[in-house]
This record gives C-alpha cells, structure tokens and sequence, in this order.
C-alpha cells in the first residue's frame, strides 16, 4: 500500500490523529468483540505508539485501513471527517467508521473523556 514510506515522515498531527483512530477502534472494540480483542500485530515501528490499543483482528484490519485512508488525506487543514467533501472511505468502510467513531464518542463523553475526542470527529 506504500504505507511504509509515508510512516517514516509522519507528522506530530498525524500522529496524534492515528493515535484517535487506534483509540476509537479499541473503546468500540471493546464493547463488541471483547472476547477476541488483544494487542495490535505485526505493526510497523512508527506505529508502535499505538501498540497499547487493543482490537481483535476484523477491528485491526479496519483500524489499519483507516490509518492507511487518513495518511492518504489530500486536505492539508484537516476538517472534521463527518464534512470532509472528499469520502476517501469507500462505501460500507464509511458507515463502519460512522458506526465506530458514533459509538465511541458516546462511550467516551459518558467516561467524562470529552478532551480525546474534541477537535476530532465530531
Ligand atoms: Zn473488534
């Protein structure tokens, strides 16, 4: 997918970004497959800060094709996903990511974690 080329440049914002996607995954991951859920695999090093994030494999893979979709991101200021114009994710994966990022951000305002999710997704 050429990911590992644009992992060796990966900016603070891109960082921090996949850091929320990795986040969201593992808190809906959690609530669904907690029985299948563990540590991410066979992740390139410049992941490897998203390695506490746990997911179970169908969740990795989605999580991973996130990542790969929002590196890929032509828009260099970076709006929210939900008004982005562009819908790099192709259908079916968009409502996955609706689904995830909805579930997700509930979950977290209820833990009293607004400060994850603010400026992000919704
Ligand atoms: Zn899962």
């Amino acid at each position: 997918m050429g990911m590992n080329q644009q992992l060796n440049s990966l900016t603070r914002k891109e960082r921090k970004d996949l850091k929320v996607l990795a986040l969201f995954t593992s808190v809906y991951c959690a609530a669904h497959h907690q029985a299948e859920s563990g540590p991410l695999k066979n992740l390139p090093e410049e992941l490897a800060h998203l390695q506490p994030y746990m997911c179970c494999d169908e969740c990795q893979n989605f999580l991973l094709y996130a990542i790969d979709r929002r590196l890929k991101c032509p828009l260099e200021e970076k709006p929210t996903c939900k008004h982005c114009h562009v819908h790099c994710f192709r259908q079916g994966h968009r409502e996955e990511v609706r689904k995830i990022m909805r579930y997700s951000g509930r979950a977290l305002i209820r833990k009293g974690r607004l400060d994850l999710i603010w400026h992000y997704f919704f």
